[in-house]
């Protein structure tokens, strides 16, 4: 199979060849054709599989060969809309509109919040074809009227999933409300949870229906391992790893800002060049870090979930967890991040006796156990007791990563909590009455009745007071039939976790915190 078989014009299958691929993934096999024939798409794809090409090669094709349009003031006008959950993903979406559609005459922009929205305005007033936003500031850009979408032929909601995840159900709809009725409706979700399909119920016109990854797989080309290793000889043993294997491109991932940011430091004074890249850092070092890592010059990027959200780089060989995460989904989404595209790539835990349930966890969600070794020198303790995920400024030093709890009770949507009420939002009608989703009954839609969780911008970023990795960064994700966290005692042994070097299971110790109340609830 080839690009050109697809129906694909030359200038854009000259493009992609350029950027060296030569065979279609199973996504863009599937979606080119069929968004080319104009109808609408639901597709279930994970980063990594190619799916932006997958969208982006045929609404090229479309828009290149569709008669161009022009607004009232004879500039190009918006045809195309591409949402995205985050900035990383938005910046890196439109990088790819860019680099496919080097050889057409269309124009594209980015826009996102965190950044001055001044360019953004003089960029739409100039003329584009296509804009790539997150929904927060795209709302800003339609309420002062610095957009026109009036033109728009094609909508894409990308990996809406984490759209929804991150509370930004209310954000569409609004968005959604003020487009022309008549357009083609493309919805890219890794996952199908019931408010993703809510959604697509309401947007989608007979969809064509492509799914090429299963959700909660990890791909066969990433090798999996654990490295057993006590808590407080964490870093040493990254030290060791990456020195020992002169390894490059490092993305390290840790479950708080403040862990992300101490490891950085350590490794630093290690001689291994680390940045951390989180929600607390501006747009412009995030940015800077970025580039940073994917040139090579920077050996390790200390991440926490959020913002390692869209990051996408070629053949990122490495990928540490140095902290496991807090909920099983995001150890796929993170090692996801390797292997991609038929590239193979490595994903190494390091795992000491407080993660033991979070390690059980993990392995019954992708439904394998992942091989263990232990590294000379850094045997575990057999002795070692878990203890309780992260006290206040363990993060980096330790195998923890849990923030306390920010205060009781669900998370308060920041800035607009009275739109966040179910009872309210099922009120709303947008004024025009175009493209109305239809109404959610009683229950709730998009994030199942949670306000959004504490901390997130309503442009996908985390507010810069926010604790990443906290009980409310999860307060929303409701994974399908997974079972409440906190009747769970902590520390379990999963029976052969350590090889050889087996930790006591001591069970839950009196009065010690459990995972209760990790997704906020
Ligand atoms: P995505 O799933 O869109 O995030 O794409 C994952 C990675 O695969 C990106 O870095 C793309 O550059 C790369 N990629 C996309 N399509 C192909 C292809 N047909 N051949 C090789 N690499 C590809």
């Amino acid at each position: 199979m080839s690009f050109d078989s697809l129906g694909l014009s030359e200038p854009l299958v000259r493009a992609v060849h350029e950027l060296g691929y030569t065979t279609p993934t199973p996504i863009q096999t599937q979606a080119i054709p069929a968004v080319l024939n104009g109808g609408d798409l639901l597709a279930g794809a994970q980063t990594g599989t190619g799916k932006t090409a997958g969208f982006t090669l045929p609404i090229l094709q479309r828009l290149n060969t569709m008669p161009a349009v022009t607004t009232a003031s004879g500039k190009r006008a918006v045809r195309a809309l591409i949402l995205t959950p985050t900035r990383e993903l938005a910046a890196q979406v439109e990088e790819s509109v860019r680099a496919y559609g080097k050889y057409l005459k269309l124009k594209s922009t980015v826009m996102f919040g965190g950044v001055g929205i001044n360019p953004q305005i003089g960029a739409l007033r100039s003329g584009v074809d296509i804009v790539v936003a997150t929904p927060g500031r795209l709302l800003d850009h339609m309420q002062q009227k610095t957009i026109d979408l009036s033109h728009l032929e094609i909508l894409v909601l990308d990996e809406a999933d984490r759209m929804l995840d991150m509370g930004f159900i209310h954000d569409i709809k609004r968005v959604l409300a003020k487009l022309p009725p008549k357009r083609q409706n493309l919805l890219f979700s890794a996952t199908f949870s019931d408010e993703i399909k809510t959604l697509a119920d309401n947007l989608l016109d007979s969809p064509a229906l492509i799914e090429v990854a299963r959700r909660n797989t990890t791909a066969e080309t990433v090798a999996q391992k654990i490295h057993p290793v006590d808590r407080d000889k964490k870093r040493e043993m990254l030290t060791h790893l990456i020195k020992q294997h002169n390894w490059h491109q490092v993305l390290v991932f840790t479950r708080t800002k403040h862990g992300a940011n101490r490891l950085a430091e350590q490794l630093t004074k290690d001689s291994i060049s680390a940045l951390a890249i989180h929600g607390n850092k501006s747009q412009s070092a995030r940015t800077r870090a970025l580039a940073e890592f994917k040139d090579g010059t920077l050996q390790v990027l200390v991440a926490t979930d959020i913002a390692a959200r869209g990051i996408d780089i070629d053949q990122l060989p490495h990928v540490v967890n140095y902290d496991l995460p807090n909920v099983p989904e995001d150890y796929v989404h993170r090692i996801g991040r390797t292997g991609r595209a038929g590239a193979t790539g490595e994903a190494i835990s390091l795992v000491c006796v407080d993660e033991l349930q979070l390690l059980k966890d993990i392995e019954k969600l992708i439904k394998r156990p992942v091989p263990q070794e232990v590294i000379a020198g850094f045997e575990p303790d057999p002795t070692a007791k878990p203890e309780p995920i992260l006290r206040r400024g363990q993060g980096g030093g330790g195998g923890g990563g849990r923030s306390p709890r920010q205060g009781q009770g669900a998370p308060k949507r920041d800035g607009a909590s009275s739109s966040a009420k179910p009872a309210q939002r099922s009120g709303q009608r947008p004024s025009n009455g175009q493209q109305q989703p239809k109404p959610q009954g009683a229950k709730p839609a998009g994030n199942g009745g949670q306000p959004r969780r504490d901390g997130q911008r309503h442009d996908g970023q985390p507010r810069a007071a926010a604790h990443e990795g906290s009980a409310a960064q999860h307060a929303p994700r409701k994974p399908q039939g997974a079972k409440p966290q906190g009747a769970k005692p902590q520390g379990g042994n999963p029976g052969a976790l350590l090889g050889g070097a087996k930790p006591r299971n001591d069970g839950p110790r009196g009065g010690q915190p459990t995972r209760s109340g990790q997704r906020g609830r």
